[in-house]
């Protein structure tokens, strides 16, 4: 059984049955099915459908948030926002799909020669329980609008989501199969990805689950895109804008309880500004009320697992022995985790070398600017990147230097419907929404008329 636990109250919500291989089977025929009709719809009809998908979203969003919070702990805050956003998205795509699906004309000898992207068929999608809506959602919205289908295999903590999702879809006129959820654990996966139906694989969790998904698709030679782990610089420079700087740092490490792969994991000071950043940051996370996530007064919920909760304090512990001074929290019980500050880590400790995913911030001190980039580069993970600076032509200069799928400058990382969103190094391949993340999955199709 998938059992659902509400990370707060430590209760079980519900607990739901694994589908069996044949019910597997039946979902495969469907999803194949929808495609095969798919081909015959209009996209102007998928982009309605995809309308009214965002209008359930919308109209719907505290049950929705509700449901996250219970099964994952994030504050309702937190859950509306990440349903909205879902909803924009689909909006978002549904009017720019025709654009994006646009033939490119390349003149060569031909008379005429252009490239088409066409739909392949099922995609395979393993996703995580940190934004169980929204890493799903961007998934799903432009593979489906281009004609794919999609069956998601949502971590084993979230299955109400995951079935939530689903009716969503099928409620908003899409055929049946469109999307579908598989409830099913990660050892019996192979032959899902093995069989003919499934084109492609999506996941986004950490780098071991990647490794060991990207070397099934190889096995069957199936097409992957990987969003993984990710260990952020936030970099701020001396003749940054401190007080803005701060309160971006604690943002972006803290919201979701710190369990976001953009989270800004390291925040890379230039000495002379470290007492002064210290002094605020600190000030800012003092005043975090951590609590009962269905509060309005909380702004900071559980972690989603008490399993988790340990593993972040046995990577505080071990970076304190290796030297680091506790400034501040570094106490957890069950899920319920501190907001924790640590100062002088340097780039030998666990909380450097390691994801650190909880609310726990370290400052990291830089003697200057390319010792900051020195050490924002030092890791094995690419994904994200913050740079805070008055100077944007340094800004410019400095961000081509850094080793990740994206630079936000005097800006918190986030995800962006316009804006491709993936990493490098051990952060995974491929990218996610905008143009670029909608053309992973389709058959890049060249046609060349003598
Ligand atoms: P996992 O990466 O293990 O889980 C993410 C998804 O992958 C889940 O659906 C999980 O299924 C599935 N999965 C895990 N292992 C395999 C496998 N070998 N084959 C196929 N599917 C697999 O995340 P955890 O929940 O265990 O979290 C552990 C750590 O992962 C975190 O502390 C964090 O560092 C990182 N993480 C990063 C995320 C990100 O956004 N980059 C998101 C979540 C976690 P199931 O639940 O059934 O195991």
């Amino acid at each position: 059984m998938f059992t659902s636990i509400h990370p707060f109250t430590q209760k079980t919500i519900a607990e739901y049955k694994p589908h069996t291989k044949a019910e597997i089977e039946q979902k495969l025929l469907t999803g194949e099915k929808a495609y095969r009709t798919l081909l015959q719809v209009p996209l102007e009809q998928r982009r309605e459908w995809m309308m009214q998908v965002a209008r359930s979203l919308k109209e719907n969003v505290e049950t929705h948030a509700t449901l996250i919070t219970q099964e994952m702990g994030k504050t309702l805050k937190e859950a509306r926002a990440e349903v909205l956003k879902c909803a924009s998205t689909a909006e978002y795509f549904a009017e720019n799909i025709t654009e994006i699906l646009q033939p490119r004309p390349i003149p060569s000898d031909a008379y005429k020669s252009y490239v088409s992207y066409e739909p392949k068929g099922i995609i395979l999608a393993i996703m995580p329980w940190n934004f169980p809506y929204w890493q799903v959602f961007r998934f799903a919205i432009p593979n489906i609008l281009a004609g794919n289908t999609g069956l998601l295999k949502h971590a084993s903590n979230v299955s109400g989501c995951s079935l939530a999702i689903e009716k969503v879809f099928m409620e908003s006129g899409f055929p049946e199969g469109v999307f579908q959820s598989l409830l099913v654990s990660s050892k019996d996966l192979e032959p899902i990805v093995a069989d003919p139906r499934v084109q492609g694989v999506t996941l986004t969790g950490s780098t071991p689950a990647g490794k060991s998904v990207a070397a099934l698709a190889g096995k069957y030679l199936k097409k992957t895109v990987l969003e993984l782990g990710g260990s952020d610089p936030f970099i701020v420079l001396k003749d940054a804008d401190l007080e803005a700087a701060a309160r971006t740092a604690v943002q972006g490490r803290m919201q979701n309880a710190g369990q976001s792969c953009i989270a800004a994991k390291r925040w890379i000071v230039e000495k002379e500004i470290v007492p002064a950043f210290t002094a605020e940051v600190r000030r800012l996370l003092e005043h975090l009320q951590q609590g009962d996530p269905m509060l309005e007064s909380t702004n900071m919920g559980p972690m989603a697992r008490p399993d988790l909760a340990e593993e972040l304090g046995k990577q505080l512990q071990d970076t304190i022995r290796q030297g680091a001074k506790l400034e501040l929290g570094g106490t957890y019980e069950g899920c319920n985790f501190a907001p924790t500050l640590l100062t002088g880590v340097t780039s030998d400790m666990t909380a450097f070398r390691e994801e650190t995913f909880g609310p726990l911030a370290v400052i990291i001190e830089a003697a200057d600017e390319d010792e900051a980039i020195a050490l924002a580069n030092e890791t094995d993970f690419g994904l994200g990147s913050a740079l805070w600076t008055s100077d944007l032509d340094k800004a410019a200069r400095l961000s081509s230097r850094i080793e990740s799928g994206n630079v936000f400058i005097n800006a918190m990382v986030r995800s962006d419907a316009r804006l491709p969103f993936g990493g490098v190094k051990q952060s995974g391949y491929g990218r996610e929404l905008s143009l670029e993340g909608t053309h992973e999955f389709l058959n890049i199709k060249t046609v060349y008329i003598q």
